[in-house]
């Protein structure tokens, strides 16, 4: 299928940090052919998607998600981390099955979709419903089965061998992490299998993070070191997508960016979970490789990357009190590239350019908020809603556009979904 984007503003993210005016973009074979100011004679398209009033951009990369949380939305809100986990819910997680699980990452990934992200890097378990929701979709994903210590050790560590064994594919829309829950739902033998699992197969952990102040602490009143410093002993730090960092020490800095492990941040989520303000603008001060997610849903309440790259871009600012920290550009760099490198994608995906993967999205700029038009990469970050998203396509296939999934029955997603919460999911 060959498509050409007809002169929609360009922009890029690519090395030279292009904006182009009435540019032509061309896909063939689910990867950009050409960006170009001249339509090229030879290119004969299947389809014209016209450009005018458009803004077309990388697809977002969402780092750190829990895409069948979706269930969960708008349950048991007003809890410390804690509490909310504990109480509320592990509980009902026992009570989810593969067929919940499968229509709830359904209903993630068409959230997704439409918000304009493209490729999600997610740690849950059923991964068998979740791939299997992930290869009908046609989304780009980095699944990861989750272990925790204690009685679900060895079925969770199985889980984590056959999900890398049956569904990881260098180059595949599907890659498999291996998945450590956090230091405070395990222990060090847990640590060491995990690690045994990352160096066996080559894929890189995804693990939650010094998120809380007490869980930071209580770590190192149990064992005397940091989370980051204890995963760093066991091996499991190198390549790793580490979820929050909020209470890390400059120390444990030190040590992310010396195993060019990279920082999922999660900003939302922090922010309604009261866990605190990530030191964002140090870290990549420092060069530690910083990426953006949302959280599950049950903790953010939507997967709005739009709304994460703002407050990324903001906090950092009050923060610091510096309102140069990590501007509209570089928020724009974590949500794409930075997080494509995360996942293994960094030569696939996370800019328009010749020879990447066609995961783009086309934003309406035919709204009052979106005029003028004076600096894209600010208009993207501040002012750009997950409604302006009119299409989104990963590797040249539109999967969303103008309000239509094409590959999600979504009307049946929302029946199962309403199905599930009425047959008391939830106490
Ligand atoms: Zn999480």
């Amino acid at each position: 299928m060959k498509i050409l984007f007809d002169r929609p503003t360009v922009l890029t993210l690519d090395k030279d940090e292009r904006v182009l005016d009435d540019a032509y973009v061309g896909v063939s074979d689910g990867r950009i052919l050409f960006v170009s100011d001249e339509k090229p004679d030879e290119f004969t398209p299947d389809r014209i998607i016209p450009g005018h009033n458009r803004l077309l951009m990388p697809g977002l990369v969402n780092l750190h998600h829990h895409l069948p949380m979706s269930v969960l939305r708008n349950y048991a809100d007003g809890h410390d981390l804690q509490d909310w986990l504990f109480n509320y819910i592990f509980p009902v997680e026992e009570r989810l099955d593969a067929r919940c699980v499968e229509y709830a990452a359904l209903l993630g990934i068409a959230e997704c979709l439409s918000m304009g992200t493209t490729s999600v890097t997610d740690m849950y378990y059923f991964i068998d419903s979740i791939a299997a929701a992930v290869y009908s979709s046609g989304i780009k994903a980095n699944l990861s089965r989750g272990v925790q210590g204690g009685d679900g050790f060895e079925k969770g560590y199985n889980e984590l061998v056959e999900s890398i064994v049956n569904h990881h594919k260098p180059g595949g829309l599907l890659r498999v992490d291996a998945g450590l829950h956090g230091e405070y739902t395990s222990s060090p033998p847990v640590w060491e299998a995990v690690a045994g699992i990352s160096k066996k197969f080559g894929v890189p952990v995804h693990v939650h993070v010094s998120e809380t102040a007490r869980e930071h602490d209580e770590c190192v009143k149990k064992y005397g070191k940091t989370p980051t410093r204890l995963f760093s002993d066991a091996g499991l730090l190198n390549n790793a997508i580490c979820a929050h960092c909020v209470h890390v020490t400059d120390g444990d800095m030190e040590l992310l960016n010396a195993a060019r492990a990279t920082v999922a941040h999660n900003p939302a989520s922090n922010l309604k979970l009261a866990s605190g303000f990530a030191r964002v603008a140090q870290m990549r001060g420092m060069g530690i490789n910083v990426g953006i997610g949302t959280d599950g849903v049950s903790s953010n309440n939507a997967a709005d990357m739009f709304e994460a790259m703002k407050l990324t871009s903001i906090i950092q600012k009050a923060l610091t009190g510096n309102p140069m920290a990590i501007s509209a550009a570089e928020a724009l760099r974590m949500a794409t590239q930075y997080g494509a490198i995360a996942q293994g994608r960094g030569d696939e995906c996370g800019m328009i350019a010749e020879g990447y993967d066609a995961d783009m999205i086309l934003l309406d700029l035919d709204k009052p908020h979106m005029r003028p038009l004076h600096d894209l990469h600010s208009l993207a970050v501040y002012s750009a809603k997950p409604g302006d998203v009119v299409l989104t396509m990963v590797r040249g296939r539109v999967l969303y556009e103008n309000g239509v999934f094409t590959t999600i029955d979504i009307e049946k997603v929302k029946a199962e979904i309403d199905g599930y919460v009425s047959k008391k999911l939830f106490i």
